[in-house]
């Protein structure tokens, strides 16, 4: 069985295709510009070389055409025919309080995405429009949607309510939903099965830091807090995201600043975070290489990113009450090992204890970077949300 994992941006999509039966991917791309004339589609089938075509790609239904017909391609090809695709899954960020799970597309969960549509506009009409192309080119081959806030569905009131005016919940549902969740899930999972302890007898806190990073507190399974929260700006900082602040500073700024409330959306979503400390970049590897020269803002943007995941990481095995397992994941996660140096070494009194030379790990690897004498499992987790798409939707199929 072959599944095909679909994620539409607004003016992109990327997709992977899966033959379920070994696990194996065959083959990957994107397509970047959708809406110009001059659409970049990126193809990579497995065994074979890259290739790469520029065209007129003026909307998300001849996206997904191209992106069919390359799978198809005589010569770049990698199956005989459409038909052989026997599932499509997407990855949708807002699921809201609607959906705690992943679920087939019906008429009746499109209508639920589009009533979403407030809480994530730059986000759940792309995918959308990912969902009707692939409708408008494959016809009633079953879909699912995989929701990155469904995992969080399980915190409980206290970690997901806001002490503001209830009104503003009941009328408006604003309330923290948390995103990343395939990725804390997966990353769970993979943690319990490399330590072979069963999942519901851990205390895990898992931080995904990549370009937006958050951290969740998983216990026996179930994500019962996680940093992000309406939006995906709250929490930890990010490459351009300012995360937590007193949300006096944003009424404080528009007044000051004379900026209406787009102006002081972008500033907080797009110009903060490792960008605007630095003045350099929102890439960890050029605030690393920055710092090594010397340069102060890039040492101060390291030092405060380092540090609010210190706390998150803090606050979490207060939230429950002890830690069995902390795993990194994603670009910085995974990769940096100065990064994991200086959170780990300020949690000694959790009984964390690195071990300097396991921590040097290289890339794409499940490793174990703890000492042997630490209390805590410290874990490296490559995350693949791609493959937690493709596994929901092959099971929900199936059944
Ligand atoms: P992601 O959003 O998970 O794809 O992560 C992307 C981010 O990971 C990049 O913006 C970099 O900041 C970071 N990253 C990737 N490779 C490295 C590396 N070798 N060292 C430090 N950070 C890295």
């Amino acid at each position: 069985m072959n599944v095909l994992v679909i994620n539409a941006g607004s003016s992109s999509v990327k997709y992977q295709l899966y033959n379920m039966n070994d696990e194996s991917v065959l083959a990957k791309g994107r397509v970047e510009r959708i809406g110009l004339d001059s659409a970049i589609l990126t193809h990579e089938p497995e065994g074979k070389s890259e290739v790469r075509e520029v065209s007129e790609i003026l909307e998300h239904t001849t996206a997904i055409k191209k992106v069919l017909d390359m799978l198809v391609h005589r010569e770049f090809g990698v199956l005989h025919s459409i038909k052989e695709i026997d599932a499509v899954g997407h990855r949708v960020v807002h699921g809201g309080e609607f959906f705690s799970t992943s679920v087939l597309v019906t008429e009746e969960v499109k209508k639920k995405i589009k009533h979403l549509f407030d809480l994530a506009p730059l986000h759940n009409p792309a995918h959308m429009l990912g969902i009707n192309a692939v409708e408008a080119n494959m016809g009633d081959v079953p879909q699912v949607v995989v929701f990155d806030t469904a995992f969080h569905q399980s915190m409980p009131p206290e970690a997901y309510m806001y002490a503001i005016p209830k009104i503003w919940y009941s009328k408006h549902k604003v309330r923290r939903y948390g995103f990343h969740g395939t990725s804390h899930q997966y990353v769970s999972e993979r943690a319990s099965r490399f330590l072979n302890k069963p999942l519901d007898s851990l205390k895990i806190v898992s931080a995904h830091i990549g370009n937006g990073a958050s951290c969740a507190a998983i216990l026996n399974g179930k994500s019962i807090d996680t940093s992000m929260g309406l939006t995906p700006l709250e929490g930890m900082m990010m490459g351009t995201r300012s995360g937590d602040l007193d949300p006096a500073v944003v009424t404080f700024a528009m007044g000051k600043e004379d900026l209406t409330l787009n102006e002081v959306n972008s500033m907080l979503n797009k110009h903060s975070g490792l960008q605007a400390i630095s003045g350099l970049s929102s890439d960890m590897r050029e605030i690393t290489e920055a710092m090594d020269e010397g340069d102060k803002n890039a040492k101060l943007a390291f030092d405060m990113y380092a540090y609010r995941v210190r706390k998150y990481i803090g606050a979490y095995a207060a939230a429950l009450n002890g830690i069995d397992i902390l795993i990194f994941t994603a670009g910085v996660g995974e990769n940096s090992v100065i990064l994991r140096k200086a959170v780990c070494d300020g949690l000694t009194y959790l009984g964390v204890e690195l071990d300097d030379h396991r921590n040097e790990t290289g890339r794409g690897i499940e490793k174990r970077i703890s000492s042997d004498s630490s209390a805590v499992d410290v874990l490296v987790i490559p995350t693949n949300e791609e493959w937690m798409i493709a596994r929901d939707t092959y099971e929900l199929v199936m059944m």
